[in-house]
């Protein structure tokens, strides 16, 4: 009988608080077990070679939308099969009532074990939900929802426009809502805030910063001028809109005293403001995160319309700013907000075309490229921003987010060596199309485990989609 059930063998591992480390790792019972200077073969029941390679935690990828635009189930496998070809281990995804999805509205008492029998046995890596409250009577659900463990919330501040258009009863129709404006916002913000207090854990509420007042006038100039493609969409909705619906979301979470995420700061004039809130407020907890797609993309590189997505693709000096608040420390997480759909649904008029698409698979590739063989971003950080931090800030730490003993045996070992370009193939995804095509990255996974048990290896998915809901706690 061998002592573990799988040994990794001759990796650099990256363990926290110490970076890459010359280390053998001995797994059991889905567990890492050992971390030794040396095991040996006759020690695993499985052996896997890393062969001098990095050996990385899984990544935790904390913003993805399983199940937006294609069948839930369906979505569930193909979609998690491209995060574990990319070394993503945990999929945190978003989830409300409304317009996509499960096309329909009530009560997440109903819909929410719905959503969890559709994704049980669906799912190569393991996943767990951050739910949007779209009705005051969903405001009641919230501190249910902890207790099914979801630990953390959603706002889209761009769907108060729905509820106060002069065609509101059409914009209630699609959010299937109500009241969806900033008293509604500063309601959830106290009942999460006082969750966050009863329960003494970080329970937080994550917002879509973009405030549609002010998109309203530069998107009618825009269709006005018979404008599309990327940058007329940037013009449309303008850094400005992010920069206003940040002042405002903080401005209320500091009243409440809620824990906030800003999601997808694609402007440099949201980083900006996101950093000047956090020195503002120096005791609020304020995360800032960033997208693959606005470090990666802009106007020029992002296949024209395929790149449509709010907050919409902006400049190389956007980016730039991106990247100098990733490596300054000030931008926590880095995910993908995959949302995965087809072609045919980005063509026909522009400004109808739907929005998002996939990149999951592409975390770590992007992360070990271009942030460290191309910017001096430490591996460490590296890990940090695509796993760590995500564990952290979200209730699964240190059960995910790090190679150490107790935690799941969540790993990817990927070949630092091979620049491969990006194609539609290499996401292993539903999408038959991909707006990263042709950029040539590093980092791809060889092998990728989820509690021991090998998911991705050589290029294909092995095994049965075994991931499990994680209820945050
Ligand atoms: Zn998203």
């Amino acid at each position: 009988m061998s002592q573990f059930d799988m040994v990794v063998l001759n990796g650099m591992a990256v363990l926290p608080g110490l970076g890459p480390q010359q280390v053998d790792l001995g797994i059991k019972d889905g567990k890492f077990a050992a971390v030794a200077d040396r095991l040996s073969g006759a020690d695993g029941s499985d052996v896997v070679d890393a062969g001098g390679r990095l050996v990385l935690p899984g990544a935790v990828d904390s913003h993805s939308h399983i199940g937006i635009y294609r069948p839930f189930s369906a979505d569930a496998l193909s979609e998690s099969t491209s995060a574990v070809a990319g070394g993503t281990t945990t999929m945190i995804s978003y989830f409300r009532t409304g317009t996509h999805y499960l096309n329909k509205g009530g009560s997440y008492r109903d819909i929410f074990p719905e959503v969890l029998g559709l994704s049980a046995g669906n799912f190569r890596c393991d996943y767990s939900y951050h739910v949007a409250p779209m009705t005051n009577a969903h405001l009641d659900e919230i501190s249910w929802l902890i207790d099914q463990g979801v630990g953390s919330f959603k706002l889209y501040m761009f769907y108060k426009s729905l509820t106060l258009s002069s065609d509101s009863a059409k914009g209630k129709e699609y959010a299937m809502s109500d009241d969806y404006d900033l008293g509604f916002l500063y309601e959830i913000m106290e009942r999460v805030a006082a969750e966050a207090k009863a329960r003494n854990r970080r329970i937080s509420l994550s917002l879509h910063c973009e405030n549609p007042e002010l998109i309203r006038p530069y998107l009618a100039r825009a269709k006005a001028q018979g404008l599309a493609g990327l940058e007329a969409y940037s013009n449309a909705r303008p850094p400005l809109s992010e920069e206003l619906a940040i002042e405002e979301a903080v401005v209320l979470s500091h009243a409440a005293g809620c824990a906030v995420n800003l999601l997808h700061l694609s402007s440099g004039a949201a980083v900006t403001k996101g950093i000047e809130v956090k020195r503002r407020y120096p005791d609020d907890d304020i995360l800032l995160e960033a997208t693959l797609h606005h470090l990666m993309l802009n106007w020029d590189n992002a296949g024209g319309r395929l790149g449509k997505v709010n907050p919409p693709i902006r400049t190389p000096h956007d980016q730039e700013v991106l990247w100098k608040a990733l490596l300054d420390g000030h931008i926590a997480t880095v995910v993908s907000d995959h949302a995965a759909l087809t072609k045919d649904k980005k063509e026909g008029d522009f400004w109808a075309a739907w929005p998002g698409f996939g990149g999951t698979g592409f975390l770590y590739p992007v992360l070990l490229t271009e942030g460290v063989q191309r910017r001096g971003m430490s591996v460490a950080r590296a890990v940090e921003l695509a796993s760590t931090n995500s564990a952290k800030y979200f209730g699964l730490y240190p059960r995910k987010g790090a190679i150490a003993l107790g935690s799941d045996a969540d790993l990817s070992i990927v070949d630092m060596e091979t620049l491969r370009p990006v194609t539609v193939e290499s996401l292993h995804s539903a999408q038959d199309f991909c707006p990263f095509e042709g950029q040539r990255f590093a980092g791809w996974p060889v092998v990728t485990i989820v509690r021991g048990q090998v998911v991705f290896k050589d290029g294909a998915p092995r095994g049965v989609a075994g991931g499990q809901f994680l209820r945050r706690a």
